[in-house]
């Protein structure tokens, strides 16, 4: 049986590779800009890595998540999100219950949230997935890309 997420640098929607995680676009877009850090090795617990190494991803995880939060006031007009007033509150999931590799999900609660109180795992599977189209994801993931780099 095979990982899928071993195969994350290979996922279309990569954003970058960093030292620990490649991060990609989330397969689910009802939030848009959310994203995953996937460790780039197989392992299955944080808590087996160096500490060392834990305080590291979560520096990449952080980062990422500042790049969502000012993606989302340069860019959520053009994704259907509301004037962003606030940045959108994120939230950090590293659960594992599905896929055991190690992935922080960094996902953004936007102004328009439909249920801003819950974890987004009720939610129906269409709403989870939302409505942005393979274009608008490969933008994007493009648009994550420079926020990350600096831009
Ligand atoms: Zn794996």
């Amino acid at each position: 049986m095979t990982c899928p997420l071993c195969h994350a640098a290979a996922n279309p929607l990569l954003i970058a590779t960093l030292a620990h995680t490649h991060v990609v676009l989330g397969d689910n877009q009802g939030c848009p800009g959310w994203c995953v850090c996937v460790l780039r090795e197989h392992v299955e617990h944080m808590d087996e890595l160096p500490i060392e190494m834990q305080q590291a991803i979560f520096g990449e995880v952080g980062a990422v998540a500042r790049a969502i939060r000012v993606w989302t006031k340069r860019h959520g007009l053009e994704c259907g999100l509301p004037p962003a007033t606030t940045p959108p509150r994120i939230n950090y999931e590293c659960l594992g219950n599905q896929v055991a590799h190690i992935h922080w999900h960094v996902i953004p609660r936007h102004a328009n949230d439909p249920d801003p109180r819950n974890p987004v795992w009720g939610w129906p599977r269409e709403q989870l997935a939302g409505t942005l189209t393979q274009e608008q994801k490969r933008e994007i993931a493009s648009q994550i890309r420079e926020l990350l780099a600096g831009g």
